[in-house]
């Protein structure tokens, strides 16, 4: 694939625009400093170390107001001064990291929750909300919004959308593509408006006209700014329930994971697998891990949550289908730790490793994968071995850390699934010779992804170095990369938004 070439969109330079975005939002909410600025540089993965200096946006401006932001970008267009919008910066596929420097949109100020309605049951937040606090503020009136992802007390609206997250009880109740009924956008020309799914910022349903909403989800700030947005809520469950099983092998946990799945049970928020190797690495490196007995191999995990009697039912009924797949009930203090640990769990990976038994620093790194359920053996014994070749040639680079198989869709248990591979990798001890190799893993991940009839990314975003070239060539395919281009160069025509992700500099 051609390399990328900014020079021919003749950007402005951003540094003699800096009284005018003082102008705009005040000097205390524009920062120039490099500390500041080398802050919203750093992703969470991989390598924040990597050429990270290459990418530290020219300057940073928080903005108060959807004005604010409207102004900024009208100002942004006129210069072609690119724009990237930043919401926790815990993004893992770098969207947030300026690829060719610009304006960093920091939109944590824009904070606020503006509507309760708990007639309606919508809640109206600024895109700088945060799904914990929100939910603290909510929990007064009974009301919960249910996006619940692993970095539920960092990620904010904004990236929530900007992502097309994934949340890990949205077999029960969605995920935030199914949360989000309306929003306000602000395009790369300064223009505001409101995309929803009918008539009004509530509604939920409509077939009158196209369904715009949808095209924001996952554009990783490639096609404007979310200012506000109108998120649907829920009852908060009476009762939660999590279950853990244990099997002898991944073919029976499989299996189960399969029959449950099917089983129409309505209150499940979330069935897990987690692999043999999962197993493996957390009986080596988690200290917190309960012991198991050594015949688990692999472990399904379901959770459900709903009024107690729907809970106690269901509860009865998984009871009996497991044990028909031979499952074992490893007890309450084993599935209670790990559905608390979920908000946490991947911070193991301070503490993972080498090949000697030596704990190194490591950092995490998530391939999450989306896959169907035929495919899923064929998938996961497929990408440990190409992970295991990696380890072997470069020992104490890279670490298997396993596989967590969840089930993938809003509202279901069944079809498809975040086959998720977690990879540690030392970054200490990283070269650029290393970073190519490690583009080279996560290009056969991502084949092996798309050759089974899956794809690169379920929430995440496919658009770092590595997925991306995959991207194009063999998933985007059929016409769709190129309609991508044909929207960003009518949205962006002058390719100021996060300019050069997704490639969607070959539009022009
Ligand atoms: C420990 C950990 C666990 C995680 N678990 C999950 C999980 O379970 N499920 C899941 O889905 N993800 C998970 N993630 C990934 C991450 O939390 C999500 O991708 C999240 O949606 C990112 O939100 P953010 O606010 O940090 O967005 P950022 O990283 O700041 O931005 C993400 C993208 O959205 C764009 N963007 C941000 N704000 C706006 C805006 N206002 N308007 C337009 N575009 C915008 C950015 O330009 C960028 O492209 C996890 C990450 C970590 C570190």
């Amino acid at each position: 694939m051609e390399k990328m070439d900014f020079s021919k969109f003749g950007y402005g330079n951003v540094a003699d625009h800096i009284a005018e975005l003082e102008d705009i939002v005040g000097p205390e909410n524009v920062m120039t400093a490099m500390h500041d600025r080398a802050l919203r540089a750093a992703s969470c993965a991989p390598f924040p170390m990597q050429r990270w200096e290459d990418h530290i946006p020219d300057v940073v401006v928080l903005p108060g107001c959807t004005e604010e932001v409207a102004d900024i970008m009208k100002l942004a267009n006129k210069y072609k001064l690119p724009v990237v919008p930043r919401g926790a910066g815990c993004g893992l596929a770098d969207g947030a990291f300026p690829l060719n420097k610009g304006i960093c949109l920091d939109m944590k100020r824009m904070n606020e929750i503006l509507e309760v309605d708990d007639i309606n049951r919508t809640v109206t937040v600024q895109p700088g909300v945060n799904m914990q606090e929100l939910n603290k503020v909510l929990d007064k009136v009974g009301m919960y919004y249910p996006d619940d992802p692993a970095s539920y007390g960092t990620a904010v609206i904004g990236g929530r959308i900007g992502t097309n997250g994934w949340s890990v009880g949205g077999a029960g109740s969605g995920h935030p593509a199914n949360l989000v009924c309306s929003m306000e956008v602000v395009l790369p020309t300064g223009e505001v408006v409101w995309l929803g799914k009918g008539g009004s910022r509530k509604c939920r349903n409509s077939s009158a006209g196209y369904r715009m909403l949808e095209l924001f989800f996952g554009h990783q700030g490639t096609l404007g700014v979310v200012t506000e947005a109108v998120l649907d809520c829920c009852p908060k469950p009476e009762v939660e329930f999590p279950s853990y099983y244990g099997f002898a092998s991944y073919e029976e946990a499989y299996n189960a994971l399969f029959e449950i799945g099917i089983s129409g049970v309505k209150c499940a928020v979330n069935y897990i697998m987690f692999d043999e190797e999962k197993i493996d690495f957390l009986r080596r490196d988690d200290e917190a891990f309960i012991p198991l007995p050594e015949s688990v191999k692999c472990v399904v995990m379901a959770t459900f949550a709903g009024t107690e009697g729907e809970v106690l039912a269901a509860r009865k009924k998984i009871l009996g289908i497991m044990k028909k797949m031979k499952g074992t009930y490893l007890g309450e203090e084993q599935a209670w730790g790990d559905w608390a640990t979920r908000h946490d769990r991947y911070h193991l990976a301070v503490h993972c490793r080498d090949g000697q038994g030596q704990v190194v620093t490591m950092s995490w790194h998530c391939e999450d994968n989306c896959m169907i359920h035929s495919e899923l053996p064929e998938f996961t014994h497929g990408l440990h071995k190409i992970v295991k070749k990696y380890v072997d040639k470069y020992d104490n680079i890279f670490n298997d850390a396993g596989c967590f198989i969840y089930c993938g869709g809003p509202y279901r248990t069944w079809g498809d699934y975040l086959a998720e591979v977690d990879v540690f990798i030392n970054e200490y001890a990283m070269t650029p010779e290393l970073w190519e190799v490690w583009l080279d893993m996560k290009r056969e991940i991502a084949e092996l992804a798309v050759d089974l009839g899956g794809s690169i990314s379920i929430c995440h975003g496919a658009c770092r170095e590595g997925d991306v070239d995959v991207l194009i060539e063999k998933e985007l395919v059929d016409g769709q990369f190129e309609m991508m281009k044909k929207i960003k160069k009518l949205f962006d025509p002058n390719n100021i938004m996060n300019p050069g992700k997704y490639r969607l500099d070959l539009a022009y």
